[in-house]
């Protein structure tokens, strides 16, 4: 059976972020697997819309000075990075879709890069996992990192569109056709993928009008500092943040990650103003958007994602219940009882958008390669 030090289970953002963020990981045996048609681009590959962050924000977590440094020299890399707001999600697609063909085409003789699904992750009682592929192989890594994503999850109780599968319309396409008849439509949410959905259907053609967007809690938009906050006025719709919950320590920004910025917030703004005919409700009973629901000819749902992991299993029986996955301070897994999986990692995504002390993803590349890292260099230390 192939033996890795580490593999790194999932080759879209958090996984490229962790390899590029690390380049220390290149004395290791490293194993990445990635069962999509684009290594790197992840999930953004099906997003036809524009991002929530500003296009500077990405790769910062690369030196420029080590050996993935080059890759801030990629044109499309240096096209994202120059944009100071909102962008097509399809730039950042290539971006990272070339960073990771950077990396698989430098990447040490002792890595091994490969395109295959794992269906499991076992736990065996000496320690360290084994992948199961689904074709019935099966490969050893002392430490495995999962970075396998987000789904969106499927409130069951109404029929509903997918804001994700929304989100992947071409523009070009027009509402009469994907919708026939359709002529009331409700948004189920408050969130970027909410308003990217907003955008997406004026621009299939539905107008204001039609429109209703409903959320259990107020709108959260992204300030720069909680003085800049404070000096704006605010509209009953927009949630008020909590100081000691709501702004990052490391930078001070309001709701950081998750706030609205850029075409969201402008759309926010146009609506709660009433510059756009869109009725916004905020609901914190449910009773109204229940209402909502039952009126609308099409619902569509932007409430949220939740991880998307291959089971990981000890002596046969599964350790993780999703939907939820959380990890500890050191990135580690928690089984369903709130204890440490030893030697499995997760490149967090629940609750998602964040609530954690991670309220941004990209610092988690640094922290998650430093756990484990120090891991590995604990294990070498003990095998000899
Ligand atoms: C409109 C919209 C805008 C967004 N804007 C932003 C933004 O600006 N910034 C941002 O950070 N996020 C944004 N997001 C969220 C974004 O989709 C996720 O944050 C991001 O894709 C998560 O990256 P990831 O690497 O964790 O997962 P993914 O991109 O989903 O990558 C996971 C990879 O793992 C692979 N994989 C999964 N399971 C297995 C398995 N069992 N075996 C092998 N491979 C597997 C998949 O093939 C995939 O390539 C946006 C989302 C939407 C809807």
């Amino acid at each position: 059976m192939d033996h890795f030090d580490i593999a790194v289970i999932g080759f879209g953002i958090r996984g490229l972020g962790l390899i590029t963020a690390n380049p220390e990981l290149r004395g290791h045996r490293v194993l990445i697997v990635d069962s999509g048609r684009r290594f790197g681009a992840g999930a953004f590959v099906r997003i036809l819309s524009e991002s929530n962050s500003n296009g500077s924000d990405f790769f910062n977590w690369v030196d420029g000075d080590g050996p993935y440094g080059p890759i801030l020299d990629l044109a499309s890399v240096r096209d994202l990075r120059s944009r100071a707001d909102c962008f097509d999600l399809q730039l950042l697609a290539q971006a990272l879709a070339d960073a990771a063909e950077f990396v698989r085409a430098t990447a040490p003789s002792h890595w091994s890069i490969a395109r295959d699904a794992v269906a499991a992750v076992d736990l065996p009682t000496d320690g360290g996992t084994t992948l199961r592929f689904a074709h019935g192989r099966t490969v050893r890594a002392d430490r495995a990192v999962l970075a396998c994503g987000v789904r969106e999850r499927r409130a069951s109780a109404y029929e509903a569109v997918l804001s994700s599968t929304l989100l992947a319309v071409p523009d070009e396409a027009r509402a009469e056709e994907l919708f026939p008849g359709a002529r009331r439509f409700t948004i189920v949410g408050t969130a970027h993928s909410a308003f990217s959905a907003l955008a997406k259907l004026s621009a299939l053609g539905v107008e204001a009008e039609a429109v209703t967007m409903t959320g259990r809690s107020p709108v959260r938009l992204h300030y720069p500092s909680y003085d800049a906050y404070r000096r704006d006025g605010h509209p009953v719709a927009e949630a008020v943040p909590d100081p000691t919950e709501d702004v990052c320590p490391r930078t001070g920004q309001v709701f950081r990650y998750h706030g609205l910025r850029n075409r969201s917030r402008a759309l926010f703004g146009d609506v709660s103003q009433g510059r756009l005919p869109v009725r916004l409700v905020i609901d914190p009973s449910g009773e109204s958007t229940r209402r909502e629901i039952e009126a609308a000819d099409v619902v569509i749902q932007a409430t949220g994602y939740v991880s998307d992991l291959p089971g990981i299993e000890r002596t046969g029986r599964r350790v993780v219940t999703a939907p939820v996955a959380l990890c500890d301070g050191d990135g580690v897994l928690l089984d369903a009882d709130g204890r440490r999986v030893e030697d499995v990692y997760l490149m967090g995504c629940d609750p998602y958008p964040y609530k954690s002390r991670f309220t941004d993803p990209t610092v988690q590349y640094i922290d998650r390669g430093s756990a484990v890292l120090a891991a590995l260099e604990a294990g070498r230390h003990a095998n000899t």
